[in-house]
């Protein structure tokens, strides 16, 4: 029997708590106040957008929203982050991915100052969560590491293998769970014999981007099965990177998704900026 591991529900708890702390900042006069940056009108990165909005206004978090044209500059973009960062009011900036073609993305990430990097996309923060002594945690590795805390889940001794080696996923995900004595493999496009080392995982963690890519038969009798991906596929619905129907009769905790790790990486979002707040007002 399997147990589902909400989203829905645990990033609530976590918002409750942020709501919380943001009151006693208020009442010493700080106000935490996130700014997104938005380029083009990609629909999805529009509905992210949208999200991060509301759960601002959930926690009491002012939010400022800077919408930029697709064909914008990279000197226009470039212009607004460090705009944004000497302005003082400003604890958090965001910009969302992907970005148009046309501007590198990497120079916009490496332009944000550190402690307004509430994404933790900077190379200095991600330095700090290679040697495991940091301010802000990657979102999305973050609210999952905040789920299985939240359901009693513990990685020690562990074989924990993810499926996917991006930077804002894969990759910080490893760190995270090295911290907590797992045994980590990650795999990619180039893993030879996935399904056999997927067998052996006690925790699965698919940031595959493709739609039901982890079928039952790759995974063992109770594992624990962490699913990252957002697909919108051809019927208009949303499909993760597991074959959840199929997978959750051998899972002993699953998450799904829509109601899984999304809403956690934005009630991680939330979390960095009150942390950014808290840093930068000393
Ligand atoms: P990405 O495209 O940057 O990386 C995908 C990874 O999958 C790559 O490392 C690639 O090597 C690996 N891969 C591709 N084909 C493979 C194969 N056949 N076998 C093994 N590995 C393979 O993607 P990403 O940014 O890490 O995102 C992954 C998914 O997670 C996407 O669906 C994305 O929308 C979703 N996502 C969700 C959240 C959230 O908050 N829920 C956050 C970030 C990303």
């Amino acid at each position: 029997m399997f147990k589902l591991i909400s989203g829905k529900e645990i990033s609530l708890s976590v918002k409750e708590r942020v709501a919380e702390e943001v009151k006693d900042l208020k009442k010493n006069g700080i106000e935490p106040c996130l700014a997104v940056i938005l380029v083009g009108d990609d629909p999805a990165s529009k509905v992210y957008v949208n999200n991060k909005k509301k759960a601002c206004e959930f926690c009491g978090i002012r939010s400022l929203e800077y919408l930029l044209p697709a064909d914008a500059s990279q000197e226009e973009l470039n212009s607004l982050v460090e705009k944004l960062n000497s302005d003082e009011s400003v604890n958090g900036i965001l910009c969302q991915l992907p970005l148009p073609a046309h501007l590198d993305e990497k120079e916009v990430l490496n332009l944000i100052k550190p402690e307004k990097d509430v994404d933790a996309f900077h190379p200095e923060n991600v330095g700090h969560i290679m040697i495991g002594d940091f301010n802000f945690l990657p979102c999305t590795p973050a609210g999952i590491m905040e789920m299985l805390k939240y359901e009693n889940i513990c990685l020690d001794g562990k074989n924990c293998v993810i499926i996917g080696r991006s930077n804002i996923v894969g990759k910080p995900m490893a760190m995270l769970m090295l911290k907590e004595n797992a045994t980590v493999t990650v795999c990619h496009s180039h893993t030879k014999n996935l399904k056999e080392v997927v067998a052996r995982a006690d925790v699965v963690v698919a940031a595959v981007g493709k739609a039901k890519f982890v079928t039952a038969d790759m995974i063992k009798d109770g594992a624990v099965i962490i699913d990252v991906g957002i697909n919108r596929c051809e019927d208009g619905k949303l499909y993760g990177d597991v074959d959840f129907e199929a997978c959750k009769e051998k899972a002993s905790y699953i998450t799904p998704v829509p109601g899984g790790v999304g809403p956690m990486t934005i009630a991680t979002l939330m979390q960095n900026t009150v942390t950014a707040a808290k840093i930068q007002k000393g």
